[in-house]
C-alpha cells in the first residue's frame, strides 16, 4: 500500500468507527468501491462507501445506540442508509444483488440482504470491487488488486453483458481511464461496440456528469480518446423535458477531426491528436478544457478546408467553429454565460496568434473593441477571458509541436494587462465619489463619454483625468440646454 497519510483523516477514522459497531453487533462491514481503489493507489479518498450484511433497519437501530446520526432513505435508493459521524457522511448499503432489463442504466430489480460476493459482482469494474477491513486488509474477489498493479480497467464478468446491463459503464470506463491514466483490458473494450445502441437510452444529465469528470481528469487525453475511438460520441442520448423526450447527440463534431490532416508546415500532428495535446496542455478548468477541445472543431468542415497552392488551408475555421461550439454546447445544456465564454474563445484564438506575430498590429484597438462589444459587463470579466485565450493560445502552439511558446506567453501577458486596464462598463471608471453630484443631471451622459474617452486612450483612467474630462462634457451641455 502507498501512502498512509488517510488513515489520519477523520473521514476515514469515522469510516473505520462504523465498521466496528457494525462487527461487535455480529455483522459482516467493509469500506468498498472508490475509497478503497483510491488507498490502494496512495491516494487520498474523497468519500468512503461501506457495505454490511445488515438490513437497513438493523443499521439504523445499531448506530443509533452508538450515537451515530442516521438518515434512513430506503425506499428511494435501495437498502441505503446515509450515517453522519462529525462533518463527515457515508452511505452504508447492504450487500445486495440487481437484475437490469429494458432500461439502459436503472436495474429492474434489486435483491437485499444479498451476500459480499454478489454485491462486488454488481460492481463495474474490478478496481471498484475491493473491500477493506477496519485492520486495513483488502479483500479481493475479483482481481482487482492485479489490474491496479497492471494499471487497466476490466470489467467484472463480461464486458458485453455488464455494459448491456447499464450503458452508463462504458462512460465511466473512459472517465476513469482520464482519472487514472490506466489502459482498457482489450476484451472489456470490445463489448463497447455491440452496446453503442443502448447509449440512446441514456439521460443527458448522466452522460454529460461523466464528460465534465473526463474533461476534468488528468489524462482527459486518454479519456477522450477513448470516448472518440468507440464512438461512445457518436451517439445519442436523451432528454426529457415535460414529459416530452428528445434526442441530444453527444459529441458527433468530434470525429472528423480523427486522422484529419493539417498543414504540416504548422502543425506535428492530425487534428485529433493535435486537439487531445491542447485540452491536456490546459488547466482543468471546464471552460478552458471545452475551449480546447472545441478550438479547431471547424477545421477540415465542407467549406473550410481548401488547398491553396498545394498547400492545405481551414481560412475561418475559428469563425465555424465558434457557431459549431455555440451548437454544440446549448444542446448540451449549458447556461448562456458558459457558452458565450468558451464560444468567445474558439472565436478569437487565431486572433491571438495573429497578434502574437505581428508584433506592430494593434492591439489597444482590438482590445477597445472587445469592451465595447457586449460580451463583458466588466473589467474582471474581460480580463479573465483574455488570461483563459493566453492559456488556450500557448497550450495551442505547443500542442502544435512545431514553434517556440515563449512569444505567445510574453505577448499573451501583454494582452492580459492591456484586459486589466481596460474598463468595460462606467462602474470600471476610478472617478473620485463627489463626480456624479457635479455633473447632474447628466451623469449618464457624461460618465458614457469619459468611459469611451478612456476606452479611446485619449485620457488616464484617474480620478483627476476623469474630473477634468467629465465637467468638460457637462459645461458643453449645459451650453446646449
Ligand atoms: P469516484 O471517485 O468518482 O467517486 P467511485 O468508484 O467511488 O469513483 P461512484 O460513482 O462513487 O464511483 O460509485 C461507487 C462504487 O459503486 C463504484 O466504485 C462501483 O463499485 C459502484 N458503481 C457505481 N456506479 C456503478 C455502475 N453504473 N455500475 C456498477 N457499479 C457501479
Ligand atoms: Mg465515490
Amino acid at each position: 500500500m502507498g501512502s498512509l497519510a488517510y488513515r489520519e483523516t477523520a473521514a476515514y477514522q469515522g469510516a473505520v468507527r462504523i465498521l466496528q459497531t457494525l462487527q461487535a453487533a455480529e455483522y459482516e462491514a467493509y469500506i468498498v468501491g472508490g475509497a478503497v481503489r483510491d488507498i490502494q493507489m496512495g491516494r487520498t479518498p474523497h468519500d468512503y462507501d461501506i457495505v454490511t450484511s445488515a438490513m437497513p433497519e438493523m443499521v439504523i437501530e445499531v448506530l443509533r445506540s452508538s450515537g451515530f446520526t442516521t438518515t434512513n432513505v430506503v425506499g428511494a435508493t435501495f437498502g441505503v442508509v446515509v450515517v453522519s459521524y462529525g462533518e463527515h457522511s457515508y452511505e452504508v448499503a447492504t450487500y445486495r444483488s440487481e437484475q437490469y432489463g429494458e432500461d439502459s442504466h436503472r436495474p429492474v430489480s434489486v435483491h437485499y440482504p444479498s451476500t459480499f460476493s454478489e454485491d462486488v459482482r454488481r460492481r463495474d469494474f474490478t478496481i471498484n470491487g475491493l473491500a477493506l477491513t477496519e485492520s486495513g486488509h483488502i479483500r479481493d474477489e475479483v482481481g482487482g488488486l492485479q489490474d491496479i498493479e497492471h494499471r487497466r480497467l476490466c470489467t467484472i464478468g463480461s464486458s458485453q453483458e455488464r455494459f448491456q446491463e447499464d450503458a452508463l459503464r462504458m462512460f465511466r470506463l473512459c472517465r476513469f481511464a482520464g482519472q487514472l491514466g490506466f489502459s482498457i483490458d482489450p476484451n472489456t473494450w470490445a463489448g463497447i461496440e455491440p452496446n453503442l445502441y443502448r447509449v440512446e437510452g441514456l439521460s443527458l444529465e448522466r452522460v454529460r456528469i461523466e464528460v465534465e469528470k473526463m474533461l476534468l481528469s488528468d489524462h482527459v487525453d486518454l479519456g477522450l480518446d477513448a470516448l472518440v475511438r468507440s464512438h461512445l460520441n457518436d451517439q445519442y442520448c436523451q432528454q426529457t423535458t415535460g414529459g416530452q423526450s428528445r434526442r441530444i447527440p453527444i459529441l458527433p463534431e468530434l470525429t472528423h477531426l480523427v486522422d484529419l490532416p493539417q498543414a504540416p508546415e504548422h502543425h506535428l500532428h492530425d487534428g485529433w491528436r493535435h486537439t487531445l495535446a491542447v485540452v491536456r496542455e490546459v488547466a482543468p478548468n471546464l471552460v478552458l478544457r471545452w475551449a480546447a477541445l472545441l478550438h479547431d472543431v471547424g477545421k477540415g468542415v465542407e467549406g473550410v478546408r481548401g488547398f491553396h497552392k498545394g498547400r492545405i488551408t481551414d481560412r475561418n475555421h475559428d469563425r465555424v467553429g465558434a457557431h459549431m461550439a455555440r451548437d454544440i454546447l446549448t444542446r448540451l445544456g449549458y447556461g448562456k454565460e458558459f457558452v458565450n465564454l468558451v464560444v468567445w474563445l474558439v472565436e478569437r484564438h487565431m486572433r491571438f496568434h495573429f497578434y502574437v506575430a505581428n508584433a506592430s498590429a494593434d492591439l489597444h484597438t482590438w482590445m477597445q473593441k472587445e469592451a465595447k462589444g457586449g460580451v463583458f459587463r466588466e473589467t474582471k470579466e474581460l480580463a479573465i477571458a483574455m488570461d483563459y485565450l493566453q492559456q488556450l493560445g500557448v497550450a495551442d502552439v505547443i500542442g502544435s509541436g512545431t514553434k517556440e511558446a515563449s512569444p505567445s506567453e510574453m505577448y499573451g501577458q501583454r494582452m492580459v494587462s492591456m484586459a486589466q486596464t481596460m474598463p468595460v462598463h462606467t462602474k470600471d471608471l476610478h472617478y473620485d465619489k463627489g463626480l456624479p453630484s457635479m455633473v447632474q443631471p447628466y451623469v449618464k451622459e457624461v460618465m458614457q463619454t469619459v468611459l469611451q474617452r478612456v476606452q479611446n486612450g485619449e485620457i488616464l483612467n484617474t480620478p483627476e483625468a476623469l474630473q477634468e474630462a467629465g465637467l468638460s462634457k457637462y459645461r458643453r451641455l449645459k451650453e446646449k440646454e
